[in-house]
């Protein structure tokens, strides 16, 4: 195994040039071009696995900092790691992950991070098929109960995504959820004080996308409502209540 030796400047000025190529020009096409091609190696069964080596580890000590090309919120389910299903490495994505992907304070203070200090060009927000979040939703609205406590916090967050979807629509209803919620969220952070200057500006693209755990495939899901009537500040402020 190499062996890190840090702490001089020589190193550092020679990590600069790697670390520059990886991210210098990327707009959000080129982006969501980069993530395309790695979703295919994944779902292909042939991962290249790039910047995941001794090199990689080393220059991003060296740089201490991190240079992203994208940010994602996605799902905490383990079966959902940005990482392996975009077949990125390491410093390649600024990743979120909450469940349903529902912003509070605290991801959207981390999505400001990722998208504003680091100025990654695409905002990712990821759902995926089964989520366990969204049909505990739809298990709360059919029921009428609410769970108690930060599961209820989150619960309710996906039932104000989902209240339009009609329980008779075309296919499978979870499925129609998880969109819709997925829909919802890149629909609120896109009127979210700390990012829609940026999205305004051109600076900043948020694309809304599924991704279906049988066919390992991630499908973008298009362009966000134009005119849109939204809320000045698109995410609850208040933090999740304590559980008892
Ligand atoms: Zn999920």
């Amino acid at each position: 195994m190499p062996e890190f030796n840090g702490g001089s400047m020589a190193i550092v000025q020679r990590a600069a040039p790697e670390r520059a190529a990886l991210t210098t020009g990327h707009t959000a096409d080129r982006v969501r071009v980069l993530l395309d091609e790695g979703n295919t190696r994944w779902r292909t069964f042939a991962p290249s696995r790039p910047n995941q080596g001794s090199d990689r580890r080393r220059a991003l000590w060296e740089a201490e900092t991190e240079d992203p090309v994208a940010t994602v919120l996605g799902c905490a389910d383990s079966r959902v790691p940005p990482e392996m299903l975009f077949d990125r490495g390491l410093g390649d994505l600024y990743t979120v992950r909450a469940f349903g992907q529902v912003p509070d304070s605290s991801v959207t203070g981390s999505l400001v991070h990722g998208t504003r200090e680091l100025a990654t060009p695409l905002l990712v927000v990821l759902g995926h098929s089964h989520c366990a979040a969204v049909r505990e939703a739809v298990t709360a609205r059919r029921s009428g109960r609410v769970p108690e406590g930060h599961t209820g916090f989150l619960v309710e967050g996906i039932l104000d995504a989902i209240e339009d979807v009609p329980e008779d629509v075309p296919g499978d209803f979870l499925d129609a959820c998880t969109r819709a919620n997925t829909m919802h969220v890149a629909d609120q952070l896109r009127h979210e004080p700390g990012l829609r200057e940026r999205v305004h500006s051109g600076e900043l693209r948020i694309e809304p996308a599924h991704y279906s755990l049988k066919r390992s495939r991630v499908e973008w899901l298009g362009d966000l409502p134009e005119n849109r009537p939204g809320p000045e500040t698109g995410v609850p402020q208040q933090r999740a209540p304590n559980s008892p």
